[in-house]
């Protein structure tokens, strides 16, 4: 949440950071602001998109060659223009742009108050930058000293940039719990500082990512990274290896049609390597240290937060069914609170799109404070998750810049498929033939999502049916049920409808009350091991009039004289069918949102990457 650009060096800041903004979008999009230095300190924000505040910039004086920038996503105080960062110190001598929440700004705000400090917005972020101001005064302290004091005294997540008028060609970032990456740019001297690594690549691929409790120093073409503490330290180099391409339309109208269709890619991606149906391997480089860590554990936990969770619920079924492990899936953000057991032969398993959700690095805090294993499922190289975490395996799916998650959920289930089905295999409880079966369907499961998506058109159609419902209910069985879930979270977060996914079986217990013409269901109803339960679900919603959407595969004939509309999907091993499953939901939500005149890449009210907890 809330995008952070900076930079310093001899370009033109100005259209450096707000194309930075433009890219980080995704992030939050309340307000945007930006601040330059050129001798005066120049603060231009605006509450909306970041094309709001470049319109409203047309008749701007907008030197400077360093500058600061941030498109917020708010926790403290309504979006608007006030509200909006950078935010101004009390002298205006000072700004900076937050990305997290300063828990105990009140306490601090209300000391300032008393010491005659005034406030403008309703920021904890303009709070944050008076201390720093106060601390300077008081101690006479440099810029630096007085970040760090304040930030030692500071409770809560942040990452922040911080720039003086007095101090010029300076930059001063600290993270605590929200990411920061620096960029080392090509020319001698210059720098970038962003919220993930998408606003830098254009310049650079050298990006040194800033650990929590550290401070970066930029200060006349020079980078000094410090701990909280003041000792330095030696930063890490990496090479990044996103391309321009991956962060752009492609000439799409949506990032997020663009990541549907790119899931033959992207699972192709993930499987690469990894899957050898030839040879009847399977590998996971990623996992081979901690291999015996999961092959006699007792217990999986698996942890995560909204998409992430609901690969979660797939991965249940996989692990009990295929790995003979227990399985229990949590929300991040309940299992940080309750004081969970957790045993010696536990092994936590972290999933998370961007590997900085707030939520899910607490509880992995947590889980490894009571002497857990954690293995992490991320997409994003590099982000903190990977970075905490004993071992792992990265999806590879490339940069997901629509809110909405699509093609991390189909990576996410692609390696937690492969995770279960390595442990069945090692551990021998699964037939070799059928381990080279699903070997197989795996391979081909890129060209089955393909296939899957050429029925687009049909899909469309059905969502010109019922693009005026008011309500939704999705129902699936088994492995599907948590693509019945998925399958509703797509549609509300993008088209506002409001949609439940139920069990299908559960809907007698409750949701069946809410069935009448009106009602479209969406049943999963692949051709599985219950798949004449499942029919007899559909039969329960037709008597009662119910309008059924289903799912269902190539060659069906039984359920297509009962439903109103089929969407067919390629047959594959019962273990893979979500993978398929989730496409045309993805298709659906996204052609009802659009026709509903929704802007789906951004979302009302959300954001992607949730730093904040
Ligand atoms: N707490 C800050 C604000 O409300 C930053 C919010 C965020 O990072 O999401 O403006």
């Amino acid at each position: 949440m809330c995008g952070i650009v900076g930079y310093t060096g001899h370009k033109n800041a100005y259209p450096i950071i707000i194309g930075g903004l433009e890219r980080l979008e995704y992030r939050g999009y309340d307000s945007a602001g930006i601040a330059l230095l050129n001798g005066d300190l120049n603060v231009y924000k605006k509450k909306g998109k970041v094309d709001d505040l470049k319109k409203s910039l047309t008749h701007a004086k907008l030197d400077g060659n360093t500058g600061i920038g941030h498109t917020r996503w708010a926790t403290h105080g309504e979006p608007n223009d006030i509200n909006a960062h950078p935010h101004y110190s009390n002298n205006k001598d000072l700004v900076i742009v937050h990305n997290g929440i300063i828990e105990n700004y009140n306490a601090i705000k209300q000391d300032l108050i008393n010491k005659g400090y005034q406030f403008e917005s309703q920021t904890d972020t303009e709070v944050l930058v008076s201390f720093i101001e106060d601390i300077q005064k008081n101690t006479q302290a440099s810029l630096e000293e007085s970040v760090r004091f304040a930030l030692q005294k500071v409770i809560g997540a942040y990452a922040i940039v911080v720039m003086s008028k007095n101090s010029p060609q300076t930059l001063i970032a600290a993270r605590k719990g929200s990411p920061l990456v620096i960029g080392v740019g090509k020319d001698e001297g210059e720098y970038f500082i962003a919220s993930d690594a998408t606003p830098i690549i254009e310049y650079t691929n050298e990006v040194i990512y800033l650990d929590d409790l550290e401070i970066a120093v930029i200060r006349d073409g020079n980078l000094t990274i410090k701990n909280l503490d003041s000792t330095i330290k030696t930063p890490y180099i990496h090479t990044l290896e996103m391309s321009l391409e991956a962060i752009e339309k492609g000439g799409y109208p949506y990032f997020m049609l663009k990541e549907i269709f790119e899931q033959p890619k992207s699972v192709t991606n993930s499987l690469r390597g990894r899957v050898n149906a030839d040879e009847g391997t399977l590998t996971l480089g990623g996992l081979s240290e901690y291999m015996n860590r999961l092959l006699t554990a007792d217990r999986i936990i698996i942890l995560g937060c909204g998409t992430s969770w609901h690969a979660g619920l797939v991965a249940e079924y996989l692990f009990e069914e295929y790995a003979r492990i227990p399985v229990e899936v949590e929300y991040a953000s309940e299992f940080r609170y309750r004081n969970p057991i957790i045993k010696e032969n536990d092994v936590i398993i972290a999933i998370s799109q961007s590997g900085e959700t707030a939520d899910t690095l607490a509880a992995i805090e947590l889980a490894k404070s009571k002497g857990a294993k954690i293995f992490g499922v991320c997409n994003v190289v590099g982000a903190s998750i990977p970075r905490m975490t004993d071992a792992g395996v990265y999806i590879h799916a490339g940069p997901e810049i629509g809110v909405a998650s699509t093609k991390a959920f189909t990576g996410q289930l692609s390696v937690l498929t492969m995770m279960a089905l390595m442990i069945a295999h090692k551990k021998g409880i699964i037939a070799e033939s059928e381990f080279r079966e699903i070997l197989t369907e795996l391979e081909l499961i890129p060209q089955k999502i393909q296939k899957a998506l050429e029925v687009s058109d049909k899909i469309e159609k059905i969502a010109s049916k019922f693009k005026d419902a008011t309500n939704f209910l999705y129902l699936g069985r088994g492995n599907n049920f948590p693509v019945a879930l998925e399958g509703a979270l797509k549609l509300k977060e993008i088209s506002y409808i409001h949609a439940e996914g139920y069990p299908a079986a559960e809907m007698k217990h409750g949701p069946i009350a809410l069935i009448d013409k009106e009602m479209p269901v969406v049943f999963i109803a692949p051709q599985d091991g219950i798949y004449e339960k499942i029919v007899s679900n559909i039969q329960e919603v037709k008597a009662r009039a119910g309008k059924v959407i289903a799912i269902v595969t190539e060659g069906e004939k039984n359920i297509k004289e009962m439903a109103d509309y089929t969407i067919e999907i390629p047959a594959t091993h019962q273990m893979l069918t979500p993978l398929l499953s989730v496409i045309p939901l993805q298709l659906l939500s996204y052609y009802i949102a659009i026709m509903r005149g929704c802007d789906v890449d951004k979302p009302r009210n959300l954001a992607k990457s949730v730093t904040v907890e």
